[in-house]
């Protein structure tokens, strides 16, 4: 088997895209096979040595980076295993890449629903953070396409496990090697990534997507797959204003399925700031007030006209419409550079992200987004963006302080949001997951027993206590 033991070679290992840096390792496995990755859970579970879980590495919470001990990379288990045409399934090792699987589907004429922005990551990794992609307006997250696990306890046993074969009951969910009682708190029903998922009467197989490395290692998984999409084009909308932008939104979301809309995403002014390299975005952006907004759509081609229709009755300033390949592929290109550049901002000023991930119910948004621009009214002195998954309720506000002073600032402003949707029954974590970055403020949401629950949930998965330490759980209340 694969190692890598010296410091140039593990440091590649010790970021994400989070900008966390106490990231330390002695060592990284590779395993080649199952065999190989029981061979080193038994061994770390022999000699108490902690070991955390490393995909494609573009994680924005830390999930993948160790505190200690060593790194399994699941970057040679990356075999299609298989493509089931008439069933529409596709079996595949954990460190497939996405990009690869979506370029082999095309050949087929099929299509992975859920893939995330960043193309780069596993979909072990995908699996672990539930990723929820460009396209979870239309379609939802990782959860819904995943058909079966196979996971490796660090006991060495094989948990697999498919979907619709056992199920919550009385309180309790009975895995083929031990039993767990399901706590007392419950995932609410928005989009969300915020630790263990449990719900009543709820798949055995959903606790395990989502649980962030603290489990197990998938080393295998099957996906449903759909039909290769139809034509599509994408649209961005201006506006001078975003006052009655909620409003707008919930008329568009109206046409969701007479329109065939598969991305509705929204961008401020300031995030708009943050695409300067596309010229059409600085030239547009020129005529238009400082609370100016966009909103993006993709949608099927067949519905252009009416979409134009649409535009010209909400106000909007300016249209871009991409139709041809290359324009589509530019605006593509355009929504995935704004979380691209604004990762690559923090780096430069050093610091973590302070990232607001929440989302609420439906009814429930405008309260949410009204909360957001209070804040950015009264304390200009920190710059913020607002940008994201408008159509899911699901907005990414980060905040990017610059000293001391509004680094504490920005951290009560965080707290707060995630006080705030959590009041309007929604979540504080709504995507990646909460990883490193986010674990000390998970009891925000569910309160501090919940975390002991679901400290004794990892410890029932994992009683040598060494897999992902750190993740969901903070060290201190798991203490192993
Ligand atoms: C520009 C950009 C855009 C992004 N857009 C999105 C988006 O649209 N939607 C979204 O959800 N996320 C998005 N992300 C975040 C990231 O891509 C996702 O969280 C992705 O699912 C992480 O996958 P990865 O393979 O990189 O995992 P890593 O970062 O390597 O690991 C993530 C976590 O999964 C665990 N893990 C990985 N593999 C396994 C396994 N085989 N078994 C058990 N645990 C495992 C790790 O221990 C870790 O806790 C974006 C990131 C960037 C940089």
């Amino acid at each position: 088997m694969k190692t890598k033991e010296n410091v140039e070679q593990i440091i590649a290992y010790l970021e994400d895209s989070s900008n966390f840096k106490s990231g330390k390792a002695e060592k990284v496995y590779i395993p080649e096979d199952e065999t190989e990755v029981i061979y080193i859970l038994k061994k770390c579970a022999k000699e108490k040595i902690p070991v955390t879980i490393s995909a494609g590495g573009t994680g924005n919470v830390a999930g993948r980076i160790p505190l200690e001990g060593v790194v399994l990379s699941t970057e040679e288990l990356n075999r299609i295993v298989k493509i089931d045409v008439e069933n529409k399934i596709a079996t595949l090792q954990s460190g497939v890449v996405v990009n690869n699987f979506i370029k082999e589907l095309e050949k087929f004429n099929l299509f992975y629903p859920p893939f995330p922005t960043e193309r780069n990551a596993f979909i072990g990794g995908n699996v672990a953070t539930n990723a929820s992609g460009e396209y979870s307006f239309r379609f939802g997250p990782t959860r819904d396409y995943v058909r079966r696990i196979k996971m490796v306890l660090t006991t060495g046993d094989i948990l697999e496990i498919r979907r619709g074969e056992i199920f919550e009951k009385n309180g309790f969910i009975d895995y083929e090697h031990f039993r767990i009682q399901i706590p007392s708190y419950r995932t609410p029903d928005v989009k969300c990534s915020a630790g263990y998922y449990i719900k009543e009467g709820m798949d055995a197989i959903d606790l395990i997507i989502g649980s962030e490395g603290t489990l197990g290692v998938i080393t295998e998984v099957d996906v449903a797959l759909i039909d290769i999409l139809p034509e599509r084009f994408i649209m961005i909308m201006f506006f001078n204003t975003d006052d009655d932008i909620v409003e707008v939104v919930t008329r568009i979301k109206g046409y969701k399925d007479k329109l065939n809309i598969y991305s509705l995403e929204f961008f401020d002014c300031n995030s708009l700031g943050f695409l300067g390299e596309f010229e059409f975005v600085n030239r547009v952006k020129k005529n238009l007030d400082k609370n100016c907004c966009a909103i993006y759509i993709e949608a099927e081609k067949k519905n252009l006209d009416l979409w134009l229709e649409l535009a010209e009755s909400i106000n909007c300033i300016d249209t871009v419409v991409a139709e041809s390949f290359s324009d589509y592929e530019k605006l593509v290109r355009l929504r995935y550079k704004l979380p691209e550049n604004i990762n690559s901002y923090f780096k430069r000023l050093g610091t973590t992200k302070i990232a607001v991930d929440a989302a609420v119910p439906e009814g429930k948004f405008k309260e949410l987004y009204d909360f957001y621009k209070n804040i950015m009214l009264k304390y200009k002195e920190i710059k913020m963006v607002l940008f994201g998954h408008i159509g899911e309720n699901h907005l990414h506000f980060n905040l990017f302080p610059e000293n001391d002073k509004q680094k504490q600032l920005a951290e009560e402003i965080y707290i707060e949001s995630i006080r705030k949707s959590v009041s309007l029954g929604g979540t504080g974590f709504a995507e990646h997951g909460i990883g490193k970055l986010k674990s000390k403020y998970l009891y925000l949401m569910y309160g501090e027993q919940a975390i002991y629950e679901m400290a004794k949930i990892k410890k029932t998965f994992d009683p040598y206590c060494i897999l992902g330490l750190g993740n969901i759980i903070p060290k201190e209340i798991l203490s192993c």
